[in-house]
């Protein structure tokens, strides 16, 4: 069984559409695929309707969050949400708001750099994003590598849209505790996305998943590609002592990173594990 947890579609970040991706999931040899998209649900219809004989997926989505880092101060994470009801109407309304959010605030971050003197158009970017959906900085960064002023998406975070940097504008997103809590409600479980991905910016302390943990999160995300081996086992062993679901999974954003899908796996128990304890929508079968 191989089983990849978390994967972008062209409904976010992604650029695969949700029938490519699943289609891409089966050639890749999974036996099961998550689809979680930023922010939306969107992407899940067209999946379910794609989904090639014999490969099963989990609906799903990655929320953007904010956390006490447990050190006095705040945090972006990541939270995957799998098998909810995505007509919860608390959930509808926060990610509504949230993607509304991404938009003015990928905007913003375009006309900063084109006040600066760099040929992006923030009209034109945000034109070509379909309406209502999750716009993140990667759609900015393929524009900046389109239009040659960087080499590729990585770059352009690097050098000009990391958290902090020259351009960077921050989003409001959901309080984690929240964002838990409604999951919950909508009958799904949710996994704590790559927490000590430390390249990417500030983490939580290990003290905050324990608190995340009391509040009803499932799982932890260890098996990711920005987790490095001593990382892995440090994550392993937070959720051994917790109690928590393991998962490992790619993050495959199609062509917007190098990683493939299939790169990094979870275990059948672990799924099972999750899946039991959902509620609010089942794992379809293609
Ligand atoms: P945003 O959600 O707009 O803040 O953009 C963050 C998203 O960009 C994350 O979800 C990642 O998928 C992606 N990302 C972050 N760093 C990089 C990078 N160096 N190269 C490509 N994608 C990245
Ligand atoms: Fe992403
Ligand atoms: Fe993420
Ligand atoms: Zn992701």
């Amino acid at each position: 069984m191989r089983i990849d947890l978390h994967t972008h579609s062209t409904e976010s970040d992604g650029t695969d559409t949700p029938a490519e991706l699943v289609a891409a999931a089966a050639a890749a040899g999974l036996d099961v695929v998550a689809l979680t998209d930023h922010d939306t649900t969107a992407g899940w219809a067209e999946a379910i309707a794609a989904l090639p004989p014999g490969l099963r997926l989990v609906p799903g989505a990655e929320l953007s969050c904010s956390s006490p880092d447990g050190r006095g101060g705040t945090v972006t994470v990541h939270l995957l949400a799998y098998l909810f009801d995505a007509h919860s109407p608390a959930l509808v309304a926060e990610q509504s708001r949230l993607r509304a959010d991404r938009r003015r605030r990928l905007y913003r971050m375009a006309q900063r750099m084109a006040a600066d003197g760099y040929p992006v158009d923030p009209d034109e970017l945000l034109a070509r994003l379909p309406t209502d959906s999750p716009a993140g900085r990667p759609h900015l960064a393929a524009a900046l590598r389109d239009a040659g002023l960087v080499s590729s998406v990585d770059d352009a975070f690097h050098k000009l849209l990391r958290t902090g940097g020259p351009y960077h504008v921050p989003r409001t997103d959901t309080p984690v505790e929240q964002a838990i809590e409604m999951i919950a409600e909508a009958g799904g479980v949710t996994v704590l996305a790559h927490a000590f991905a430390r390249a990417r910016g500030p983490v939580v302390t290990a003290e905050v998943i324990v608190e995340l943990a009391s509040l009803g999160l499932a799982g932890l995300e260890v098996d990711h590609p920005d987790h490095d081996p001593p990382t892995r086992a440090e994550l392993r062993r937070i959720a051994t002592d917790l109690g928590l679901v393991i998962t490992g999974s790619s993050d495959y954003h199609g062509t917007n990173k190098t990683v493939r899908l299939g790169a990094e796996t979870t275990a059948p128990e672990m799924l099972d594990a999750l899946v039991e304890r959902a509620t609010g929508a089942q794992m379809l079968v293609g």
